[in-house]
């Protein structure tokens, strides 16, 4: 027999385009991106690996954004197309001395960096 690939279905999780994933050898290690679902390869171009899990897997995360002071934190994320909204489910999302109980929109382009569980 063959040794066939098999390729996993499905839709992206963070734009619904249909994807495939071939199977990584086994000394791969997959990217924090893949977390038990799939993403396609714009979503993962396009956005930082950190802010993907942020929108699958609610943690505590920051981000920085270009023309405001300091760290945001947040735990989780919703992107769509060149925004993401974020939201803080254990403290207020503090951003520059307001609270924002109803999340807070963000251009892709105005973030700087982004991290998963900031010590
Ligand atoms: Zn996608």
């Amino acid at each position: 027999m063959q040794n066939e690939q098999v390729t996993e279905k499905g839709r992206c999780f963070v734009c619904n385009a249909a994807v495939e994933v071939k199977p990584l050898n086994p000394n791969e290690v997959r990217p924090p991106w893949f977390m038990n679902s799939l993403t396609c390869w714009h979503c993962r171009k396009a956005y930082p690996p950190s802010l993907i899990k942020a929108c699958r897997d609610p943690f505590h995360y920051c981000l920085r954004v270009r023309g405001i002071q300091g760290i945001i934190e947040f735990t989780r994320a919703r992107i769509n197309g060149d925004w993401v909204t974020i939201w803080d489910d254990d403290n207020e999302l503090l951003i520059d001395g307001h609270n924002y109980p109803r999340g807070f929109d963000i251009h892709i382009h105005e973030i700087i960096g982004c991290a998963d569980a900031p010590l």
